[in-house]
């Protein structure tokens, strides 16, 4: 039987997944199509998908938050993040355990077998594994508090990271992250080691930062047309030149406005996000098909797709 996937979130023009799902099932000689479902409505196109007899959707911008409040079944990690990046129509091959959100808010969402529905949020395993492979260790300073900040926090915890400072343009928007990842059940002593710098008080806390051993960028700077901030050249120079770069943006090559700065200022390990980008991947078509798909295979895939585009 023919394996349908696919992708909801609005706008999708520049969607990779779908190079790197079909790689997967190529790995595996498995008939199968992953399709780039561009929506408004992402619980109407999620119903229309279960009608249609798909096995799985990742979700992406700006579905993540609406469809974790609307599915019944959501895997521990997904209900701590607030955030569903990928669906499983029926059984599932997850090994995280399920927290029952009965009651979830789908007014108006079209008819479908709801209860047969798990949300999943695969960016913390990527991210995990990422934290794995270059050994993260100590205090970790993350720029940014929406979404992929939160996914980054839950699996620092998991990680067993001691601390994160975040740094945001918006205190009480890193404040109610904090606070909200509290009230979904990440571990209170972990929060506690938890603290918050806004982009005024950087040039005066400088010092704060300078024994971290990674710096995370989980916002959009230097993507597309957002440039990087004035402050962050001091702000870079304060790390230990041995701490990881790690930004969740992604480029052809690894060369992210951000990496390039780093690797100029002389940092040697930088890295961007196309290792997430694949990791959560990997861990989505684990999750609908129980198969493990290689991590080269995914990678190669997403490098001759930035070459083509
Ligand atoms: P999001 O929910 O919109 O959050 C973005 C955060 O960045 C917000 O806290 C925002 O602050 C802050 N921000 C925006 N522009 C900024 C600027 N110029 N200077 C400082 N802070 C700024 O987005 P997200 O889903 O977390 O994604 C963040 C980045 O991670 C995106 O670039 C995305 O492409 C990347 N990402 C990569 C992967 C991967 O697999 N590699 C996965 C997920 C996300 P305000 O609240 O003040 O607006």
């Amino acid at each position: 039987m023919s394996l349908r996937l696919g992708i909801i979130g609005h706008p999708l023009t520049h969607t990779l997944s779908p190079f790197i799902h079909q790689a997967f099932l190529k790995q595996f000689g498995m008939p199968g199509s992953y399709e780039v479902l561009p929506c408004q409505k992402a619980l109407d196109q999620i119903a229309l998908a279960s009608d249609q007899g798909f096995k799985g959707l990742n979700v992406t911008i700006p579905h993540k938050v609406t469809v974790a409040l609307a599915i019944d079944k959501l895997t521990v990690q997904a209900k701590l993040v607030g955030a569903v990046n990928t669906i499983c129509f029926g059984e599932s091959h997850c090994d995280d355990d399920f927290v029952d959100t009965a009651g979830g808010d789908r007014s108006g969402a079209g008819k479908a077998n709801w209860g047969q529905i798990s949300g999943h949020n695969t960016d913390v395993i990527g991210l995990t594994r990422v934290f794995k492979t270059h050994e993260v260790q100590g205090q970790v300073v993350i720029l940014g508090a929406g979404g992929a900040a939160r996914a980054a926090i839950v699996a620092l915890e998991q990680h067993g990271c001691p601390g994160v400072i975040v740094v945001a343009r918006q205190y009480h928007k890193a404040q109610s992250m904090l606070q909200s990842l509290l009230v979904a059940g990440l571990p209170a002593d972990f929060l506690a080691n938890c603290s918050i710098l806004s982009i005024e008080q950087l040039p005066l806390k400088l010092d704060l930062i300078a024994r971290a051993g990674c710096f995370i960028n989980a916002s959009p700077i230097g993507q597309g047309l957002v440039e990087l901030p004035f402050w962050l050249t001091p702000f870079l120079n304060s790390f230990e030149r041995d701490a990881l770069i790690l930004d969740l943006v992604y480029a052809k090559g690894g060369r992210t406005a951000l990496c390039q700065l780093a690797k100029g200022t002389g940092f040697r390990r930088v890295e961007d996000g196309r290792q997430m980008l694949v990791e959560q991947a990997r861990q989505a078509f684990k999750i609908w098909t129980g198969l493990t798909a290689a991590y080269s295979v995914g990678f190669d895939a997403l490098e001759k797709a930035q070459t083509a585009g």
